[in-house]
């Protein structure tokens, strides 16, 4: 097809996709695209990046051939396409012989719009050779970042991407991702190149994601399942925790509170671990609690929270782990409980690591930074974007420091008489010994040191134990303590401390919050996004219905319809299929296969509602 292809694009969007304009730079991406450009998308996670390249795959002759890292990924987009009536297929290590056959005799006969490919199956004589029979539309290399070494997602077949461009030289490329940090972008145009290609940037902002990270209280298991109760009562979402011990605890203590909770980790046999993350994706409403070991390649657009339970180790990894969730645009939270405790065991950790003196100065940094956006007390998103490299103007509105801005407290002479107890007690001690001292308790341990005797015996009853305890991990978060390395988790003093305690640095913190009393927390509960649609009994109807038809068909739910698509039906309450193939997410093919069963929802519903 040629011509005047942008209304032909948007036609495509609205009548195949069912929505109704485009969203920020995709109609230029699908533009320059379909005139035969090669393309360097770097778009945030739930940006609308498939898109960019299923639209041109649609409206070029040929078919796309779309090299994914991940099976279980490729397997879902196929899904998704083929209900809106697109001809797609996958080639990969999951097809028995004979189906492998039967999709290359259609791309062959050029039956096929869209063929996912696996890197290493690319490589292959066979497919190379297929490959030269075939009509090709474009190259779509998703999950680029995985070309770089930088970060942690290397896949050293993306390297033989760069020979699609050598072999296949008129075929427009167009290569993906939502990792754009400077390096791993010069990496993706260097390896695969794409020098002349034109660069989208959209930058990383997830506007949708509320950012919260509370102090643990002491009892961070109570304090996520209030937040869950509250705000993700029957939606999934993802736990993270740094221990395979703490997983297996923390699931279990969740479904005994009366959740689905599935835990996930390297130690579990694979298959369990396959269960967990099929469950995870076919029902409504799994939390899965996991190591970082789950959710590469989850794609998942319905992850209504992403919750930590430990301190992740770089800024990098959070923001990945938190990216997770509401890539389906709706509103998403990712919340953390993180305390004293994370801070010394990652600092010990890190210590311990074994790695080569360069690469241990590089992760203390990426802690230091990870601990500095904890205890900031301005915007979380300006401070994460800025991190990356972009730049938010206005603070957010839409992170708790931003929405509850916290108090601080001018903390400089409580921390003097921290840092010179650390001094007095020879810089052996650990913090619960060390508050025990400001406090004035004494124990066999403390009069055996000597230490009921020294000037900082008993000087800090002003304050409570959990102050202190706040007050120790913001210093050591902000390094003016480090923690022993042998293991003791002794504290010891910094070069940075000495301007504090000779009173030339004062300093201003983030005033630690106190456990909720009932009424607070009840007051509290209007924190947290909650997703825009209602519980209610039309609502729960609707997704009766969806699982329903995804059970029958072996997809999951969001293949059939997403959660925006549910939430707009109840707000729009359409009485006509007209009217409902005018709902967002309902194309053509989805409105013949499924519109006049979700509209017998609709009108049941008005009907009990009526006799009630
Ligand atoms: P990414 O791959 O960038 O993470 P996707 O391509 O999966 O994002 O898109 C994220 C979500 O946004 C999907 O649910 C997709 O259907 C939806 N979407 C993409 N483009 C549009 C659009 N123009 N209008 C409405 N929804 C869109
Ligand atoms: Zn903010």
């Amino acid at each position: 097809m040629h011509g005047d292809t942008h209304p032909t694009a948007l036609k495509v969007l609205q009548a195949v996709f069912g929505y109704d304009s485009f969203r920020g730079p995709q109609q230029a991406i699908i533009e320059h695209v379909m005139a035969g450009g090669d393309a360097l998308v770097l778009m945030p996670t739930g940006g609308g990046k498939s898109l960019c390249y299923q639209i041109p795959a649609l409206l070029r002759e040929g078919t796309a051939i779309v090299v994914s890292p991940l099976i279980a990924l490729m397997q879902d987009q196929v899904a998704a396409l083929k209900q809106n009536g697109i001809k797609a297929a996958y080639l990969n290590s999951s097809l028995d012989y004979h189906e492998a056959v039967e999709v290359e005799n259609q791309l062959r006969a050029g039956d096929l719009d869209l063929l996912y490919v696996a890197p290493e199956r690319l490589a292959t004589a066979r497919m190379q050779m297929l490959l030269e029979q075939t009509r090709i539309a474009l190259f779509a290399i998703d999950e680029a970042h995985c070309v770089s070494q930088w970060g942690h997602d290397f896949r050293p077949e993306y390297r033989q991407l760069s020979q699609l461009h050598q072999r296949f030289p008129q075929v427009p490329r167009i290569a993906l991702t939502a990792t754009a940090d400077v390096p791993t972008r010069g990496d993706i145009m260097e390896h695969l190149q794409l020098q002349e290609a034109a660069l989208y940037n959209s930058g990383f902002d997830r506007p949708n994601i509320r950012y919260h990270i509370a102090e643990n209280q002491g009892n961070a298991k109570e304090q996520l399942l209030r937040f869950i109760r509250e705000h993700h009562d029957g939606e999934a979402g993802i736990v993270y925790c740094l221990s395979r011990r703490k997983v297996e605890e923390t699931a279990i203590w969740l479904e005994r509170q009366g959740l689905t909770a599935l835990p996930y980790h390297a130690g579990l046999p694979a298959e369990q671990r396959q269960q967990h993350q099929t469950r995870f994706l076919r029902e409504d409403g799994v939390v899965v609690v996991a190591t970082i070991a789950f959710g590469m390649g989850i794609d998942k657009p319905d992850v209504r929270f992403v919750a930590h339970l430990n301190l992740p180790k770089s800024i990098e990894a959070y923001y990945q782990e938190t990216g997770r969730a509401g890539r389906d645009g709706l509103p998403a939270n990712a919340w953390m409980a993180y305390g004293l405790q994370d801070v010394i065991t990652l600092r010990q950790m890190q210590q311990d690591s074994s790695a080569a003196d360069q690469q241990k100065r590089i992760e203390q940094q990426k802690l230091d930074a990870m601990l500095g956006l904890c205890e900031i007390i301005s915007c979380r998103r300006q401070a994460l974007l800025h991190y990356f490299g972009d730049h938010l103007d206005a603070p957010c509105g839409n992170c708790d420091n931003c929405l509850t801005p916290p108090e601080t407290w001018e903390a400089t002479v409580a921390a003097q008489k921290a840092l010179s107890c650390v001094y007095r007690t020879e810089q052996r001690f650990g913090v619960t010994y060390l508050v025990d001292v400001l406090l004035g308790k004494s124990n066999e341990r403390i009069t055996r040191f000597g230490h009921d005797r020294i000037s900082t015996f008993g000087i800090g009853k002003e304050l409570t134990a959990n102050d202190w305890k706040a007050l120790f991990r913001q210093l050591i978060a902000s390094g003016y303590l480090s923690v022993d390395m042998e293991g003791h988790g002794g504290i010891k003093l910094t070069a940075n401390a000495k301007p504090v305690l000779r009173g030339e640095h004062p300093l201003t913190l983030r005033k630690p919050s106190h456990k909720p009393s009932k009424a607070k927390a009840a007051r509290r509960g209007s924190k947290g996004a909650s997703a825009t649609h209602s519980h209610g009994p039309l609502w729960e109807a609707l997704r009766q219905h969806r699982r329903e038809l995804a059970e029958a068909q072996g997809v999951p739910a969001y293949v059939i319809f997403h959660d925006a698509t549910l939430a707009e039906l109840v707000e729009q309450n359409p009485q006509s299929l007209e009217a409902l193939g005018a709902i967002s997410g309902i194309g053509a093919r989805k409105l013949a296969d499924y519109g006049e069963g979700f509209l017998d929802v609709i009108l049941t519903h008005q009907a009990t509602e009526q006799t009630n």
